[in-house]
């Protein structure tokens, strides 16, 4: 009962961008190897992801956007036997393989299939490690190598399908998560809470959002001292009033402060510390219910010490 899971697919190593982009297969290696290395892994039930059904993936998105990527991803495939190029191109920052549509499914399958888990009872809180990401995918646009919104949809899918009246997310990403606001913004059921580099891509989030979102712009070079000040005062206060019955986490750990793809200064006491917080009002509230996936993080060492130490705080380790 006081388990974690950890939701996984190959698939989601298949998903590839072209070389040197930071959104990379070896991020997924980086987080296994260190859970091994640790012996945390051994303290994981450990799970393959299903593919996500479209149907739970249409809670968060417009039909016409699945229809698109997975015509994208067909159409990929028949332009690579005619000979054409092997990625096909979203946005500047963003393309997908052949692969993408399948770990897409899998992502959004994995945190799917761990609220199901933790909502059953078989577990206390999960660890979905996947990719692609999913807080910059709006209802109808895929942006900022993220095509599913995956706590998005599982939000969506802990209210319509499980019946829960009211559920948290928070975002500690260094990026604002744009695509979840999208989704999610004005839903009285939903309390969103995050921070993140300001002025920073997706240039959002900083002005006009809706009372249900906990917005907090910081500038770069913020570090975890001021950040856990701001989660005391500002973040807490609304979740303990909000009394939420899961909290879901987009889990970036690009504020790290070896990131250099933000200018943020978290370190891992930081991430466990945060971590530590939203166990907290989970306890109080949500009897222990949380599910957490990976978003950004892209110093892979980092990367994989951060969520180390985000899992040992989950798993009581
Ligand atoms: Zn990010």
């Amino acid at each position: 009962m006081n388990a974690t899971g950890y939701f996984t697919h190959r698939d989601c190593w298949k998903h590839e961008m072209g070389a040197g982009h930071p959104e990379c297969p070896e991020r997924l290696d980086a987080i296994e190897d260190r859970l091994l290395i640790t012996g945390v892994g051994d303290a994981l039930v450990r799970r393959e992801a299903p593919q996500a059904p479209l149907g739970d993936i249409e809670l968060a998105h417009d039909r016409m956007l699945v229809a698109a990527i997975r015509g994208l991803c067909d159409q990929l495939a028949d332009d690579i036997t005619a000979g054409g190029p092997a990625y096909a191109q979203i946005d500047p920052d963003t393309s997908l393989n052949v692969h993408t549509w399948n770990a897409a499914l899998r992502a959004a399958g994995a945190v799917i299939a761990a609220t199901d888990s933790v909502l059953a009872g078989e577990m206390e809180n999960a660890f979905c490690a996947v990719r692609p990401p999913g807080h910059h995918a709006e209802r109808n646009k895929a942006m900022g190598f993220c095509f599913f919104n995956n706590i998005a949809i599982a939000a969506k899918y802990a209210l319509e399908r499980h019946g829960l009246k009211r559920v948290a997310i928070v975002d500690f990403d260094v990026h604002h998560g744009n695509g979840t606001e999208n989704i999610l913004s004005g839903d009285d059921r939903v309390l969103m809470v995050s921070f993140f580099q300001h002025p920073f891509f997706p240039y959002s989030g900083f002005e006009g959002h809706a009372s249900n979102m906990v917005n907090l712009p910081v500038p770069a070079y913020t570090k975890g001292m001021d950040v856990r000040e701001l989660i005391e005062m500002m973040w807490i206060p609304r979740l303990e009033e909000f009394k939420p019955e899961m909290i879901f986490i987009s889990a970036g750990f690009d504020a790290h402060r070896e990131d250099d793809m933000g200018q943020m200064g978290l370190v891992e006491q930081d991430y466990a510390w945060i971590t530590q917080r939203i166990k907290d009002v989970a306890k109080r509230h949500s009897k222990g219910r949380i599910v957490s996936s990976l978003e950004g993080g892209y110093n892979l060492s980092a990367l994989a010490r951060s969520v180390e130490a985000h899992i040992r705080v989950l798993a009581d380790l």
